[in-house]
């Protein structure tokens, strides 16, 4: 493999700079087949892959990350893998245009696949560690999380907290100069692959419950940790329960001022929420929708070819939303209208599900052995995961009518009341 450098002149010469990623591509992956059918690609051999979260080993799942963090090192030191990020941290300074140059480019070649960990220690941990950490945390985490050598996953959700998130409980009690965190974290993607947690801790239970929290990153080898995969209905194990039993960390560890952790988990869902449109890749698309409405030979239905044509029109709408929400100037953090792209996406693959649904009938649910059928299964019990994943669709939607359109806000009794006092 062969890196190479990014010229200054690629700020303005948007062309040359597509050269060059492609140079760079050509370099170091093969290219791939668009007569198979990937997510990206039309489909007429090989198998069909509409899968949307991975069905795999353990060990399968530890060396696809493992390829895809040494995908992440390569391009990190090559300039492309933190491309709008400062040059202080490894990045290039370019915009959210060279970005999606990178992006396009990579879909003509064989690229490591995706792991949600990743996605989340590059897009969502990093950005907040530069929005809220210290200096020597911005210097020991920032490069480590944007070159791949080290992973962090998300210690947000608990049993008793996950759309109402200011609900966590998990405990951070100060001791000295450490932190003695209990609890339990549940739906960590990725955990068991990552060294480090972003744990969202209650430090204050005096106080109303978004008062009194404070952000941690939690080294996930550490005793008192524990770490649970959790089966999925789609096959594979991704998700985690995280148990956290008298874990002490140091005061260093903190993320942003005690009883501010609220502030640093709003900044990490809204990277979450923005990036969340943009997961073009994974699972079907209109185009494989649509040749599967050729396989079978509907497409002269006239409500399918309305549903097609619905689809196609969702799609569009879906691709210039996520340009929107790619527009946020490097270093900035969206605002609530990320929450529209993360809506349109998970509207987009359930209405990927109804059409295909309706396509294929009784053989979704059983293999009868016919190309490019069953295979759409895992379309189908993968979407529901992301109308959940980083807040459903029904808080995306109280997000969006209350900080985005202004309208007025739910009723929330336990407004001003000690979080200790809330009835649980
Ligand atoms: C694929 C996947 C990956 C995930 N990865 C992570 C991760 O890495 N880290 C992490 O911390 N968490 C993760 N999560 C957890 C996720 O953030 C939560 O599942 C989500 O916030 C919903 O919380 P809950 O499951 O507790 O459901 P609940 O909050 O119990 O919601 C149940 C239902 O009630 C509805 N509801 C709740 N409150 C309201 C309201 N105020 N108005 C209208 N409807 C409401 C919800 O929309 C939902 O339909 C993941 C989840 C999934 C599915």
């Amino acid at each position: 493999m062969t890196t190479t450098e990014i010229p200054a002149s690629s700020s303005t010469d948007l062309d040359g700079f597509r050269r060059q990623v492609r140079a760079f591509l050509a370099s170091n992956l093969g290219q791939k087949d668009h007569g198979r059918p990937t997510n990206a690609g039309r489909p007429d051999h090989g198998d069909l892959d509409v899968s949307i979260f991975h069905d795999l080993t353990f060990e399968q799942e530890q060396a696809l990350v493992a390829r895809r963090c040494e995908w992440q090192a390569l391009k990190f030191a090559a300039g492309y893998g933190a491309l709008s990020w400062p040059v202080e941290f490894g990045g290039a300074g370019l915009s959210s245009a060279h970005e999606k140059i990178v992006e396009d480019e990579e879909g003509n070649f064989e690229v490591p696949d995706r792991h949600e960990v990743c996605g989340v220690t590059t897009g969502l941990v990093a950005p907040t560690i530069r929005a809220f950490g210290t200096d020597e945390q911005k210097e020991r985490f920032i490069r480590p999380f944007l070159d791949g050598s080290q992973l962090c996953s998300q210690l947000f959700s608990e049993p008793g907290a996950g759309s109402d998130l200011a609900g966590v409980a998990t405990k951070a009690v100060r001791d000295g100069e450490e932190w003695v965190l209990s609890g339990q974290k549940i739906w960590s993607s990725g955990a068991q692959y990552a060294q480090w947690g972003l744990a969202l801790c209650r430090t204050d239970s005096s106080v109303p419950k978004h008062a009194g929290q404070t952000m941690f990153l939690v080294p996930l080898d550490h005793p008192g940790v524990e770490v649970r995969p959790i089966r999925q209905m789609s096959g594979g194990a991704s998700f985690n329960e995280v148990f956290l039993t008298e874990a002490r960390i140091p005061d260093s560890l903190r993320i942003g001022p005690i009883g501010e952790g609220w502030k640093v988990a709003l900044t990490t869902l809204s990277f979450e929420r923005s990036s969340s449109g943009s997961h073009s890749t994974v699972g079907g698309n209109w185009e494989l929708v649509l040749q599967l409405a050729r396989q079978m030979g509907k497409t002269d239905d006239p409500v399918i070819r309305q549903q097609l044509a619905h689809l196609y029109s969702f799609e569009q709408v879906r691709h210039y939303q996520a340009l929107r929400n790619k527009a946020v100037p490097a270093g900035g953090v969206p605002g609530p209208g990320g929450s529209l792209g993360k809506l349109t996406w998970t509207i987009f693959l359930a209405e990927v599900s109804a059409v295909v649904s309706n396509l294929l009938g009784a053989s979704m649910t059983a293999d009868t052995g016919e190309w490019g059928t069953f295979a759409w299964n895992k379309h189908l019990l993968g979407a529901p995961g992301y109308r959940i994943a980083g807040g459903s669709d029904e808080i995306q939607r109280n997000i969006i009518g209350e900080r985005v359109l202004g309208l007025p806000g739910e009723p929330r009794v336990d407004r001003n009341v000690p979080f200790s006092q809330v009835p649980k």
